[in-house]
Order: C-alpha cells, then sequence, then structure tokens
C-alpha cells in the first residue's frame, strides 16, 4: 500500500475522531442541563389544607452538610454555598418564614462525592440526616461524563427534611453565556419548597392544570384546586426549562403552546417553583407560603424543624430562662440577631420589649 494513502486513512480517522468529538461535546453541552427530582409522598387536595395556617410567622432549623472527597478536595465554587444561603434566608424572610443555620460540617465520602458512578449511595448521606434539622447537602459536581446532566437537586422527600444540590450549569444571560453553581442560584430556595411540600408548577402527578380560572366556561373545566400542583393562584404551565429567556433586565417566556382546552399557558416565570431562568426565580405565591406554614404546623416530622416562638435558647421548653435572655437583649447595646428578634417578638410590632416579656410571662404561666 503507497505511505501517501496511509497517511490519506489516518488523516480520514483523524478528522472523523475529531467530528466525533465534536459532536459529542456539542450534544453535551447543548444537552447540559439541571433537573430536580423529589420524591412526592401522598399529596392530593384532602392533604393540602392551605387555609389551615395559623402562625403568623415561623423560624426554622437548618444545617448545610459539604460532602467533600476524603483528600480534603472540595471543588466548589468559593463562597457559592454562603451566598445561595444568604439569597435564600432573605427570600424566606420575605414570606415569614426565617431559617436559621446551625454551623456547617463537612462529609468525607469518594462514594458520595462520586455518587453518579458509585450508584448513588444517599443513604450515606440521609445517615447524618438531624430529624430536628432541615439538612441541606451540597456536592460540587455531578460528573455524568456521558449524560446529559450538569446540575441536579433533589428535595428525599415531599414533604420531608433533606435535600440536595448538585453541579453547576451554564445559562445566557443576554447573549453571554454565564455558569452557575446551582448552590449558587434559586435552587436551594426550590428544593427547600418541595421540603415544605410544594410541588413544581408544572406538575402533572395530579393530572395536567387547565388554564382557566373561572368556573363557568362552556369548554372546560376550572381544576386548579384538584390538578397540576393543587393551587389555584400559580397559573398553569408546562415545564418552562429553556424557555425562559433573560436579556439582563426582563424574563420573557417565548413558547406559545396551549393546554387540553385551547387556551394559552401564561406561566408565572418569576416562580421559585418552575424550571425559570436562574435569574428569573424570585417568589412564591400566597397560597405556597400558606401551604409552607401548613406543612410546618402540621406535618409530623417538619414540625419538629420549627423553634417556638419564645424559646429564646431553643430547649424546647419556655420558662425563666427565656425571661432572661429576652431581658440580657434588651438590656444589651448590640443590634439585636434576626434569630433573637423573631423569638423574641412575641407581638410582631418589629421590637423586643417588655411588652413582649410580659405576653411570655402569660405564656408561662398560662394565662
Ligand atoms: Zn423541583
Amino acid at each position: 500500500m503507497p505511505y501517501g494513502k496511509k497517511i490519506n486513512k489516518h488523516s480520514i480517522l483523524q478528522s472523523i475522531w475529531f467530528i466525533g468529538i465534536f459532536f459529542s461535546l456539542n450534544l453535551n453541552f447543548i444537552h447540559a442541563d439541571w433537573d430536580c427530582y423529589s420524591n412526592i409522598v401522598h399529596q392530593n387536595q384532602e392533604s393540602i389544607s392551605y387555609t389551615s395556617r395559623e402562625l403568623e410567622k415561623a423560624v426554622i432549623r437548618a444545617k448545610v452538610w459539604k460532602i467533600h472527597r476524603e483528600d480534603g478536595v472540595f471543588e466548589m465554587t468559593e463562597n457559592a454555598i454562603e451566598n445561595g444561603l444568604e439569597k435564600l434566608v432573605n427570600s424566606f424572610k420575605e414570606y415569614g418564614i426565617l431559617v436559621n443555620f446551625l454551623e456547617p460540617e463537612n462529609i468525607y465520602s469518594d462514594s458520595l462525592y462520586y455518587f453518579a458512578y458509585n450508584g448513588r449511595p444517599f443513604e450515606l448521606m440521609q445517615s447524618h440526616s438531624v430529624d430536628s434539622l432541615i439538612n441541606f447537602y451540597y456536592l460540587p459536581n455531578i460528573n455524568y461524563t456521558n449524560g446529559t446532566l450538569t446540575g441536579y437537586g433533589q428535595a428525599f422527600n415531599t414533604p420531608g427534611n433533606e435535600l440536595f444540590v448538585a453541579g453547576n450549569e451554564c445559562k445566557y444571560v443576554s447573549d453571554q453565556l454565564v455558569c452557575y453553581d446551582l448552590a449558587d442560584t434559586f435552587i436551594p430556595i426550590h428544593e427547600l419548597g418541595h421540603c415544605l411540600s410544594l410541588l413544581h408548577t408544572h406538575s402533572t402527578a395530579n393530572g395536567s392544570e387547565h388554564v382557566i380560572r373561572t368556573i363557568q366556561d362552556s369548554l372546560c373545566s376550572m381544576n386548579c384546586s384538584y390538578s397540576g400542583d393543587l393551587l389555584c393562584d400559580t397559573d398553569a404551565s408546562l415545564s418552562i426549562k429553556n424557555d425562559v429567556i433573560y436579556d439582563g433586565i426582563d424574563c420573557t417566556y417565548i413558547p406559545i403552546e396551549t393546554d387540553e382546552c385551547g387556551y394559552i399557558y401564561e406561566p408565572q416565570v418569576e416562580n421559585f417553583m418552575s424550571y425559570t431562568h436562574f435569574e428569573c426565580g424570585t417568589a412564591f405565591t400566597e397560597e405556597q407560603v400558606s401551604q409552607m406554614f401548613s406543612t410546618l404546623e402540621n406535618h409530623n416530622i417538619l414540625s419538629q424543624t420549627v423553634i417556638n416562638l419564645g424559646d429564646m435558647n431553643d430547649d424546647l421548653v419556655i420558662n425563666i430562662l427565656d425571661i432572661l435572655i429576652m431581658v440580657n437583649v434588651i438590656l444589651s447595646n448590640d443590634s439585636i440577631s434576626d434569630l433573637d428578634l423573631w423569638l423574641g417578638d412575641l407581638n410582631n410590632d418589629i421590637i423586643v420589649d417588655i411588652i413582649d416579656i410580659i405576653l411570655l410571662v402569660n405564656t408561662i404561666m398560662d394565662i
């Protein structure tokens, strides 16, 4: 065989190899995506009664667990977790829920760090979970070399007290590709929403939700209270993954799609429980908030994560010690912490003062 031909053959093979690599990289890139899974524990219309909310505000305990490699490696962008948690705390505060994080802890496990290669041994993660806390687990990457996902979020149970956030994803902001650690997006908020019993706005677990919100309609029935996410102030929606563009200012939903009745979907692109653009998830609806409160008040596991108002030292009893702490808080020259303010401000006038002490004394004496 002439030498020249050999070279040609070699270069053809090389070209095919390069084309193959190019396409596989491209395909991975095109499909690079995040996804979310939550195991819905028996949720239907009867199990969700968002009218039963009684508390005006709630304080819940939480803890971050950072999964490290056994040699100490932790390939997470510096402060990504902390920045994301700051967004989470501020967002939930707006809705009357203070998430109080205890000191974070590290878990050293190669099996968990490379969970996608190791058969997802999530039990190694869950064995650390504490019942009286919402347990947030963070993983830097998910290493799906041949897969289509780069980022992943999961609430182990809906409702439940364990969630994890892993990996990253790149999204366009205007014409710039920006890469995000999922930890530093609204995804931890989304997963905590699942823990507190919220479903995706595009959920079909209870059948497809119709767009219409009027009872009288000759074409179609209003089914929002028993279909989709079971809530009526979240608009009917298909999954809006990759359907919302963000130009640096506005979030815009692109597709024009209709439900089975022929009505055009107009999903809330700002809803935390959707698959919207990372820069666009900013809000829960009133019914979503009521449902989260109802879960915190009534669910056997979630109610254990709540610190009772007035229990200043979180020792599960309200007694003279709490009064002493409250007096110290009032007399202190330091600015009051969020935790002391939320637990001590019993009459919700945004200050801890003598009136709150009187209310606490009344509580102790059961007046
Ligand atoms: Zn989700």
